[in-house]
């Protein structure tokens, strides 16, 4: 006898009672394969094809691909499996028990964003027993809140494929089309350290440094005034000179010094292209203050995203919620998807504002119109 998913409530408690955190720092980071074991379960029961996906070199980590019909075109509905730490002291409630109270589900990852990947399977019943022209995929993604190594891995596979997706990150339900990168960099400088009596005695890192700042400023302020887009908030490439680290005693030449800065760039803007600028720019510092000099990248960065098609899903997603696509500020998967060829947007139950935060919250009100939107866009793109 087949057996059938629980509801989506039922789905969602067990998924934040299942703790994925991932994490660039070792000792917090967890596996997402119970996640991703329990949506295989309720994917197979209800029908769906269902393909785990491993992560290359991250034995614990994987992601679900799951398609319900065959053939080229369809709709991915696409949500990452894992979240960001937590800390537990911060909350009311304990965050891996979703907890109901002031019209809210309150959890770790409610709004970002297992609750969409309960949604989407919601959603998902009530087409499974009628014939599909067209397939439904449900995405379910490994390590967005770390490397992104799960979209990654899509990307190096190509798959999936279909025609839309749709990455239901928190976006309040509204249409978002547009987002910048993200880069996060690094500047060494090896000098040679000896008495501060005499300069002549050693290279001095901090030195050479003064001068990568002030190129980088001087590039910041390039960027800025070539590079505009009034869709954004901040409406330029921001770069963030975030810390420092260099020295031991001011009575001793700097021996080395490390800087670490970010950069958002706009859509249009290439994160190899700014890695390559930044590195002839600083190339000749070294030679130039007889320090060994090396720029690095902290993680692989996130492309900007733009989907310049806009009456496509963009224009249904609008037509559906009533409201304008739009632009965020922070990066997401869609860049990775899109590079996969598919019409992407992303939208999603709850607000960024509540993502990443003690109490991380989902509004009951946001539910039965999420799982309305994803009907009619399954209806459109898959029957
Ligand atoms: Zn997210």
């Amino acid at each position: 006898m087949s057996r059938t998913p629980p509801d989506a409530l039922a789905m969602l408690r067990e998924l934040i009672a299942a703790p994925s955190i991932s994490s660039t720092t070792a000792e917090w980071d967890l596996s997402n394969l119970k996640v991703i074991e329990l949506l295989h379960t309720w994917l197979e029961e209800l029908g769906f094809s269902c393909e785990v996906m491993p992560i290359p070199h991250q034995p614990t980590k994987a992601n679900l691909i799951a398609t319900l019909g065959t053939g080229p075109g369809g709709l991915v509905l696409s949500g990452h499996t894992d979240t960001v730490p937590c800390d537990p002291e911060l909350w009311h409630s304990d965050p891996f028990r979703v907890a109901e109270r002031d019209q809210r589900l309150y959890g770790l990852g409610t709004c970002d964003m297992k609750g969409f990947l309960a949604l989407a399977i919601e959603a998902a019943k009530s087409f499974v027993d009628q014939p599909l022209k067209q397939p439904l995929i449900i995405l379910a993604t490994a390590d967005e809140e770390s490397a992104m190594s799960g979209a990654r891995a899509l990307v190096e596979a190509g798959r999936p494929k279909a025609r839309a997706a749709v990455i239901g990150e928190p976006t309040s339900l509204k249409p978002v089309r547009m987002h910048k990168g993200m880069m996060m960099e690094a500047v060494r400088i090896e000098g040679r350290s000896g008495h501060s009596s005499d300069p002549s005695l050693g290279a001095n890192a901090l030195d050479a440094m003064h001068q990568v700042l002030n190129e980088l400023s001087a590039f910041r302020n390039e960027l800025k005034a070539k590079h505009r887009n009034s869709d954004f908030r901040v409406d330029f490439p921001s770069m963030n000179f975030g810390c420092i680290h260099g020295g031991d005693n001011p009575n001793r030449i700097c021996g080395h010094c490390e800087l670490e800065f970010d950069l958002r760039p706009l859509p249009g803007m290439s994160v190899d292209g700014l890695r390559n600028a930044i590195g002839e720019r600083l190339g000749p510092l070294g030679a130039q203050f007889g320090v060994e000099l090396t720029t690095r990248a902290l993680f692989p960065g996130i492309p900007p995203f733009e989907n310049r098609d806009t009456d496509g899903l963009v224009a249904l997603a609008e037509k559906l919620t009533g409201h304008r696509a739009q632009a965020v500020a922070f990066g997401t998967e869609a860049p990775f998807l899109q590079q996969l060829g598919m019409d992407t947007i992303v939208m999603g139950p709850g607000s960024i504002d509540q993502a990443h935060q003690p109490d991380e919250y989902l509004a009951l009100d946001q539910i039965q119109p999420t799982i309305d939107v994803l009907k009619q866009l399954i209806t459109r793109y898959c029957l």
